[in-house]
């Protein structure tokens, strides 16, 4: 089954410097694909997330890259090639060095709201290059996209506003705990619901 999930441009809200490029590519559509029967119930945690893949187009064969099908065993793939997991920062510069635009590479597959979630994350920083120097910052923003595209797409997707706040409360506990990690105080403001669902209201185009 495949979703198409919008994923419109929105505004950078951590400090201009934490990206280089912000924006480089203007952001449209994520293509999704998951099985008749996916989970909305696993917890969403700071771990990479299982049986969560972005399946490689063509033109991407420059990307490092692993069987589709040994990631995302119940997803029916053949020799379709996937990003290879740990890839995710390589594809970021790669995307950007070349000036691939990330939906002419790639599109998710997953079967899981946690995959989901990680993988609008991920889509955030392909479209947006920064020198990850400021990580929490950076991931900082991802979350915060990927939660507006959740809640934009929440019908789309299949889910309640409560199943959205319990995603968007575990990844607060994620991000207060990257800002501990570089000991710095923890920039909460934009994850509340409110600056989450406004930011789609303030998109850039
Ligand atoms: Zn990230």
């Amino acid at each position: 089954m495949r979703t198409i999930l919008l994923t419109p441009p929105l505004p950078c809200v951590v400090p201009a410097e934490v990206f280089d490029a912000f924006a480089w590519c203007v952001s449209g559509e994520l293509s999704w694909q998951r099985p008749a029967e996916w989970s909305k119930d696993e917890p969403l945690t700071a771990d990479n997330p299982p049986r969560m893949i972005f399946v490689l187009r063509e033109d991407a064969s420059f990307l490092p890259r692993e069987l589709a099908r040994l990631h995302a065993p119940a997803l029916g793939f053949a020799d379709e090639w996937a990003l290879a997991p740990y890839a995710i920062d390589d594809a970021t510069d790669e995307l950007y060095a070349r000036r691939v635009p990330p939906e002419r590479a790639m599109w998710l597959a997953t079967d899981s709201l946690p995959g989901l979630f990680w993988g609008l994350h991920d889509w955030a920083h392909f479209h947006n290059h920064g020198p990850f120097t400021e990580r929490a910052f950076t991931e900082l923003q991802c979350d915060v996209t990927a939660l507006a595209w959740l809640w934009q797409n929440r019908e789309r997707v299949g889910i309640t506003s409560e199943e959205w706040e319990r995603l968007r409360v575990a990844a607060v506990g994620i991000s207060e705990a990257r800002f501990l990690a570089e000991q710095r105080s923890f920039v909460a403001d934009p994850l509340e619901p409110l600056a989450v669902q406004g930011l789609l209201r303030s998109r850039v185009a």
